[in-house]
């Protein structure tokens, strides 16, 4: 899967690989896991694939990486999932099922409201301050794309049930998943590093503009970019899920 991948454009040789050993940590874990992570990863991709080019066009301004994923995108959003996979196969102890169905429903959020908002929803406000922000900006928000972030969550929740790993690890996977997509969304509006470029003063996570001028720190802590936002949410979202199985009852 990672070679069709890799030949579709959607990871890079980089992605493909760091995708590669996730999926084969996952399927060394049960099937169950191959499953979960085989529905995230193709769901994103048909996502990713609708509306590309008016996708690619509206946030070209903006983001930092667009198109294929590198294994620095990978890991941030599946090496917990990862890590979880190896507890599992360890340890044999639910804990993990939890940690790792956290990590991928807040990965699916984030992804398909990510997508979807992109792809179907108007020009973004920020979680901030409400103000317009141009499309692709990090912490904006679109109704289209916030329907996506509570359906990726849920998606994922459903498998979790339909693969039989209980009702704590269900709701776990959909609270894991809403808490980490929130928390991208305001870490994205608020912490995360915002560039201004220096020729047009458009606002960008690029280094380079997309109209040739460098960019230059505007607001934010300097270095906290889009993949360490999207891990910090990762982390939150298996440390949520994992807390509410344990109240439930694992
Ligand atoms: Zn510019």
């Amino acid at each position: 899967m990672a070679i069709a991948a890799r030949r579709a454009r959607s990871l890079t040789t980089s992605g493909a690989l760091a995708a590669a050993a996730i999926g084969s940590l996952a399927v060394a874990a049960g099937w169950a896991w191959g499953a979960l992570l085989i529905a995230y990863f193709a769901t994103s991709t048909l996502l990713s694939r609708l509306g590309g080019e008016r996708k690619a066009r509206r946030t070209a301004s903006v983001v930092e990486k667009g198109g294929a994923r590198d294994a620095t995108q990978v890991l941030v959003n599946g090496g917990m999932f990862a890590v979880a996979a190896a507890g599992y196969l360890l340890t044999m102890h639910p804990v993990w099922r939890a940690v790792g169905a956290g990590a991928l429903a807040a990965a699916a959020a984030d992804t398909w409201a990510t997508e979807v908002g992109t792809w179907l929803g108007g020009t973004p406000r920020s979680a901030w301050n409400w103000r317009r922000v141009p499309p692709g900006t990090s912490g904006g928000m679109t109704t289209a794309g916030t329907i996506a972030m509570v359906a990726g969550a849920a998606a994922i929740a459903l498998l979790v049930h339909l693969l039989q790993w209980g009702r704590a690890l269900s709701w776990g996977a959909a609270a894991g998943g809403l808490a980490g997509a929130v928390a991208d969304t305001v870490l994205g509006a608020t912490l995360q590093e915002r560039r201004r470029c220096l020729g047009c003063g458009d606002y960008t996570e690029r280094l380079v503009h997309s109209c040739g001028s460098r960019s230059r720190h505007a607001r934010g802590i300097p270095g906290f970019n889009n993949d360490l936002v999207n891990l910090a949410a990762s982390l939150i979202g298996s440390g949520v899920a994992y807390k509410v199985a344990e109240l439930i009852g694992l």
